[in-house]
C-alpha cells in the first residue's frame, strides 16, 4: 500500500532549485514543509549583488516541471537554444542539437528559475519559507535540526519533523553532518580550470537587442582557454570565461588578462567597454565534481540535488539531474509506508547513483570535447555523421547527446544503448561516413586557404 504525505511535516534545507521544487511536490501531496534558506529570499530582497549564471533546461527537467504543473511559467522565462554556435577563430558555424528545431534546450538565468520556484512554493499555505537561516547541526538519533539566523541571534531547534531533506547545494552542510562518524566515502575533485562571468550588454536596436544569435549556446574553443555565452531575454548575454587555474595570479597583473581576452576573443571583446574590468567584476569560481556513498541516514535525513551528486556543468545536466532525483525521491517515498522510509531512501540512492555517476563522467568528457576537439576534424565529422543518420533513421539512430539532452532514458541506460548501437553500426559503415565528412571538411579548409592565399597574391 502506498503512503501519502498527508499529516507529515518535512524540513528542507536549501531553497535552491531542487529544494523549492521538492517543497512544491510535497505540498501538492499533502505535506507541511518548512524550507530553510541561508540567503535572504524575502520579497523586496536585493538580488543585484548575487552571482547568477545561465543554464539550459532539457527534456528531463522540463518533464519533471510539467508533471508539477510548473513548466508553462518557467518556460516563459526561457529562450529556445537550437544548437551550438562555434566561434573557432576561423569563422562561426552552428551545429544543430538535433534533426529539427524541436530539439531545443531552454536557456535561462538560474536566478530567474529560482525566483519563479520560490514564488510558486509560497503559493502553498502549507509551505513556510524561512530565509536568512542556516543549518547548524543535526541530532542523528531524534532527527532534530538546529538552525540559526545568518544575521546573528539565538539558534533554534526544529524537533517535530518526520524527516529532513538536505538540498543545500554542492558544499552541503547536511552532507558533512550525515557523514560525521560514519563509514562514508566522499570524493571531491576540482577541475584544473576556473571561470569568471562575462556580461555582454544588449545592443541598441530595441526590436532585436541580441548582438549574436539568440538561439544558440555560443562557444569559443581555444584549447588552453575557452568561453561560453548564453542569451538573456533582455538582449544581453552571460558568458563564462574559462582558464587554467594556475593563471589566477595573472589577474593581478594590470592589463594582462584584458590583452589576452582581446586577442583570443576579439568578437566578444569588441562588444565590451572594458574587457579587463568585465573580467575582474566577478570573483573566480571553480568546477567541483562530488560523489559520495551515503545519501541518507536512517529514516530521518536524506540528501538531494548537488548535495548528493554535483557534476561539472559541461553537459548542462546538473539541475536537470537534480530535478530527476527529486521526482525519484518522491516516487520511492510514495511506494512505501512511512515506517519503511529508510528502505525508500536506500532505493532512491540505488536508482539514482549509477545515473548521477554516469552524467558526472560524461560531463568531464564533454569538457574536453568542447574545449578543443570541436576545432578538430574527426569529432566534428562524427557529430555531422550522427545528425545525418538520425535524420535518415530517426527511430533507430539516436546519438548519445540527443539521448542525454532530449530524452527521458536514464543516463546509464543511454550510455549502454549507444555503445551497443555503435558496435552494430560499425558493421554498416559508420566509420566510412565519418571519414567522408572529415574528407569534405579537410577539402573545404584547403580550398578556403588556397583562395585566401591567392587573394593575398593579388
Ligand atoms: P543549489 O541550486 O546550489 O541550491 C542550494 C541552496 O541551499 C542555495 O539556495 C543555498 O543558499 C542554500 N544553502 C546552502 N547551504 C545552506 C545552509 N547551511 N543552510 C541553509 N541553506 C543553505 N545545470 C543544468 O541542468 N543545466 C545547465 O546548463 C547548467 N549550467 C551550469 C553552469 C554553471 C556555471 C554552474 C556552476 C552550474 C550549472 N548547472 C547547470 C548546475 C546547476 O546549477 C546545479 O546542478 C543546481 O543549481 C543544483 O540545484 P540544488 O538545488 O541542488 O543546489
Amino acid at each position: 500500500t502506498a503512503s501519502s504525505f498527508q499529516g507529515q511535516k518535512i524540513v528542507i534545507i536549501g531553497a535552491g532549485l531542487a529544494g523549492t521544487l521538492c517543497a512544491i511536490l510535497l505540498a501538492q501531496r499533502g505535506a507541511r514543509v518548512e524550507l530553510i534558506e541561508r540567503q535572504d529570499f524575502e520579497p523586496g530582497a536585493d538580488y543585484s549583488n548575487r552571482r547568477s549564471f545561465n543554464l539550459t533546461i532539457s527534456s528531463r527537467g522540463a518533464a519533471v516541471l510539467e508533471a508539477a504543473g510548473l513548466w508553462p511559467r518557467i518556460k516563459a522565462r526561457t529562450i529556445p537554444i537550437t544548437g551550438r554556435m562555434c566561434h573557432d577563430g576561423r569563422g562561426i558555424q552552428k551545429f544543430p542539437y538535433g534533426r529539427d528545431e524541436s530539439f531545443a534546450l531552454h536557456g535561462c538565468r538560474r536566478a530567474d528559475v529560482n525566483a519563479e520556484l520560490v514564488a510558486a512554493a509560497r503559493e502553498y499555505e502549507t509551505v513556510t519559507l524561512r530565509s536568512g537561516y542556516t543549518l547548524d547541526g543535526i541530532d542523528k538519533r531524534s532527527g532534530a535540526v538546529t538552525i540559526s539566523p545568518v544575521a546573528g541571534g539565538p539558534s533554534e531547534t526544529i524537533s517535530d519533523a518526520d524527516f529532513t531533506i538536505g538540498a543545500d547545494g554542492v558544499y552541503s552542510t547536511m552532507r558533512r553532518l550525515i557523514h560525521r562518524g560514519e563509514r562514508a566515502d566522499f570524493n571531491q575533485h576540482f577541475l584544473d580550470w576556473n571561470y569568471r562571468e562575462v556580461f555582454v550588454p544588449a545592443g541598441s536596436d530595441p526590436d532585436h537587442p541580441w548582438v549574436m544569435d539568440p538561439n544558440a549556446l555560443h562557444i569559443w574553443p581555444r584549447g588552453d582557454l575557452m568561453m561560453f555565452a548564453l542569451p538573456n531575454p533582455d538582449g544581453s548575454f552571460t558568458g563564462n570565461f574559462i582558464y587554467p587555474s594556475d593563471r589566477e595570479t595573472d589577474f593581478q597583473v594590470p592589463g594582462l588578462m584584458g590583452e589576452l581576452f582581446r586577442r583570443e576573443f576579439s568578437d566578444v571583446a569588441g562588444l565590451l567597454a572594458n574587457p579587463e574590468e568585465t573580467l575582474k567584476a566577478t570573483p573566480p569560481s571553480y568546477f567541483p565534481t562530488q560523489r559520495n556513498t551515503k545519501w541518507y541516514y536512517g529514516d530521518k535525513f536524506v540528501l538531494l540535488g548537488d548535495a548528493a551528486h554535483a557534476t561539472v556543468p559541461f553537459y548542462g545536466q546538473g539541475m536537470n539531474s537534480a530535478f530527476e532525483s527529486t521526482a525519484e525521491l518522491i516516487r520511492c517515498l510514495e511506494a512505501v509506508e512511512p515506517v519503511a522510509r529508510a528502505k525508500a531512501f536506500a532505493t532512491y540512492q540505488a536508482k539514482r547513483k549509477p545515473n548521477t555517476d554516469t552524467i558526472a563522467d560524461l560531463s568531464m568528457t564533454n569538457f574536453e570535447e568542447l574545449r578543443s576537439n570541436f576545432k578538430h576534424v574527426m569529432p566534428k565529422a562524427r557529430r555531422r555523421a550522427e545528425v545525418l543518420l538520425n535524420r535518415l533513421f530517426p527511430d533507430h539512430f539516436v546519438p548519445l547527446h540527443v539521448q542525454i539532452s532530449h530524452s527521458l532514458t536514464d543516463y546509464r541506460q543511454a550510455v549502454d544503448d549507444c555503445a551497443r548501437r555503435d558496435r552494430m553500426l560499425r558493421w554498416f559503415g559508420l566509420d566510412i561516413l565519418i571519414l567522408g565528412f572529415a574528407a569534405i571538411d579537410l577539402v573545404s579548409r584547403g580550398i578556403a586557404r588556397l583562395s585566401a592565399d591567392s587573394a593575398a597574391d593579388f
